[in-house]
């Protein structure tokens, strides 16, 4: 292995802990090694939740397919090399693409007329698998209540003439985290599908950690948040199911200060110690997507040691407070999230936010290396 000084932050993933996560969430739906239970729809979407397609994609490789947004993605995995189905959520096809063989096996997640048109009017060698979305509560996307069973039965007179592969059901949850709107989410949506033919992809991280009796019964998840061991909730983490961080975002120390008593750190000169303070200016600011939001005493740590942000976040430098760790060294890195020790719950906490903005929010100036920490 070459050392390298590392300049600026560097996001360190760990595949590993993204294939562990999968078997955890395996176990949730009650599908152990060799048991039966759901299938599962890895989500990808926004480059891995930030982690970088390449880098998640070795963590992932049990999964059952990859469900993605962007067909540039979809294409991205097969050039990986990944084989088994690819779930498209919501892009719009070219014909080209719906001809191009690469893709397959591909399931669409069909939510709007134009895309019904579309399917229609395609007849190619390759035939998708189609999955019918449901508007429900969260409205993004999708067919309403009374839209729906025309639609399907449009996709059933496709299917009949085996010009798509299978129809499913598909419903994305407003309100996952909250046990009481989760129920009439899951509801509804028996009741919009019943007696009409067809597995069933409602439930995410959030449903399925919630509820893993009920998620079992569905025939997909589409799991994202938690499989890269975040907790989808907000006030706890992802440690309490077992589940790993599958990123460590570090940036090094490049310089150290002496701030005297009563001296200000930082832009508005926002922040005053009361005593002489020995600071590490961090190459990482919000440039590279660390929150500006944060207040003073966030932490970070260094040398396995937790010490605290002082002073405003700027735009590529972050100050800590080291006058406890005399033995940190200019070069010496900071974790700023990441570890078991500082989740990145508990950064987008400090920062009034939730854990996937951060994570998504990373710049492509941050380097990700992969790296197992197993
Ligand atoms: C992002 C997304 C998911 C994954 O949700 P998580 O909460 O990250 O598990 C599932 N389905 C759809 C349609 C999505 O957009």
């Amino acid at each position: 292995m070459t050392a390298r000084y590392v300049h600026g932050a560097c996001a360190h993933i760990d595949p590993l802990a993204i294939a562990h996560n999968l078997r955890r969430l395996r176990e949730y739906a009650g599908k152990g090694v060799g048991g039966t239970g759901p299938s599962f729809w890895a989500v990808v979407k926004a480059d891995a939740y930030g982690h970088g397609l390449d880098h998640a994609l070795p963590g992932v490789l049990a999964a059952d397919g990859l469900a993605m947004t962007s067909v540039a993605d979809a294409y991205r995995c097969r050039a990986q090399g990944w084989t088994k189905p690819i779930l498209l959520m919501g892009d719009r096809l070219t014909a080209a693409d719906l001809n191009d063989p690469v893709l397959y096996p591909l399931h669409l997640v069909v939510q709007d007329a134009w895309q019904l048109e579309q399917l229609e009017r395609f007849s190619g060698a390759s035939i998708p698998h189609v999955w019918l979305r449901f508007a429900g509560k969260l409205n993004h996307a999708g067919f309403t209540a009374c839209d729906y069973p025309a639609a399907y039965a449009r996709l059933h007179a496709l299917f009949i003439a085996a010009r798509v592969a299978g129809i499913g059901h598909l419903q994305h949850y407003a309100r996952a985290d909250d046990a009481k709107q989760l129920a009439l989410e899951r509801h509804a949506f028996t009741e919009l599908t019943a007696g009409l033919a067809g597995h069933h992809c409602t439930e995410n991280s959030a449903a399925l950690l919630a509820s893993p009796a009920i998620a079992a019964q569905t025939q997909w998840l589409r799991t994202g948040i938690a499989l890269y061991g975040v907790s989808p909730f907000s006030g706890n983490c992802a440690s309490a199911w077992g589940l790993k961080p599958a990123m460590s975002l570090q940036a090094p120390i490049f310089a150290l200060q002496d701030v005297q008593a009563g001296e200000p750190i930082g832009y508005g000169g926002a922040f005053r110690s009361g005593r002489r303070l020995r600071i590490g200016l961090v190459r990482c600011g919000y440039a590279d997507g660390y929150p500006r939001a944060v207040r003073d005493g966030c932490p970070v740590l260094v040398r396995g040691r937790k010490t605290r942000i002082v002073g405003r976040v700027s735009m590529d430098t972050l100050t800590i407070d080291l006058t406890e760790l005399p033995e940190v060294r200019p070069g010496d890195h900071v974790t700023l999230w990441g570890s078991g020790a500082l989740p990145v719950e508990e950064i987008a906490l400090a920062a009034g936010t939730i854990a996937a903005q951060l994570l998504t929010g990373l710049t492509a100036q941050v380097a990700r290396r992969s790296a197992s920490g197993g």
